[in-house]
């Protein structure tokens, strides 16, 4: 048993690093959501629907094994709903689709104020924050909304805050997930040493300003154009999209 167990360890990342994916993403177990976040999930979130059977399936098991382990507070006069617990879920479920590991280790807790608000951090009002000594995501819910109701305004603050936790993850674990997500960053810096890159950065000016101030910012904001303008991504920015997708492991709707 043991031997055959680390056989197949072997074998796993054998395959993870010739195929540049994980051999497996999803056992074959499937929790359910109840019927009423169900049809939220149907009627608000447009990536769901663009989903084939099977991977409705395992999108709803990970939303609901998603749900379970994270507490989702109200603060200020924001009172929970189930509205908000779906698209909170759906969100993250759909950064980490790709993933086998999918459930943000780095995150015990999702804070929801109203809109922007106070932080002690850098004394500021904030829409997003990640904050991991804490295992807190905390958002702006009027700006949550905004972020996926429009869909082509390369803004979405839930993208961006969890794509903080999963980058801290990918830094500190040693898992395939983490191993992919660190491959394919350094790719993208590299990219970005390149003087063709450089002059298209310059040209373009594609990608907001906010995403040059860190590597962190930068890797947040890449997920945010990868996931709401995807077309335009690829036409300006070929490999860095490439690399965004294997970086997620991303073979999904359109993407
Ligand atoms: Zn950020």
């Amino acid at each position: 048993m043991g031997i055959a167990f680390f056989l197949f360890r072997v074998f796993e990342n054998w395959f993870a690093s010739n195929f540049d994916r994980p051999l497996f993403r999803h056992y074959f177990v499937y929790r359910k959501l109840p019927p009423s976040q169900l049809k939220i999930l149907q009627n608000e979130f447009v990536f769901y629907r663009m989903l084939s059977e099977k991977n409705k399936k395992q999108f709803v098991h990970r939303m609901a094994q998603f749900l379970s382990e994270k507490k989702i507070i109200g603060r200020e006069e924001v009172i929970i709903t189930e509205k908000m617990k779906v698209l909170v879920a759906a969100i993250a479920c759909m950064l980490s689709f790709g993933r086998r590991n999918y459930t943000y280790n780095l995150v015990d807790f999702i804070l929801i104020y109203p809109e922007e608000f106070y932080s002690a951090i850098n004394d500021a009002y904030h829409k997003g924050e990640f904050n991991p000594r804490e295992k807190v995501i905390v958002l702006s819910w009027k700006d949550f909304e905004k972020g996926y109701k429009i869909e082509n305004d390369n803004l979405n603050i839930g993208i961006h805050e969890f794509t903080h936790a999963m980058q801290l993850e990918a830094k500190q674990a040693r898992d395939l997930d983490s191993a992919r997500f660190s491959k394919h960053f350094q790719a993208i810096l590299k990219q970005l040493m390149r003087q063709d890159v450089k002059d298209q950065l310059d040209k373009t000016r594609y990608f907001r300003e906010y995403a040059f101030a860190n590597q962190y910012e930068f890797m947040a904001v890449l997920t945010e154009y990868f996931f709401e303008s995807p077309e335009d991504f690829k036409r300006i920015f070929p490999k860095i999209y490439e690399h965004t997708k294997k970086l997620l492991n991303f073979n999904f709707a359109d993407y």
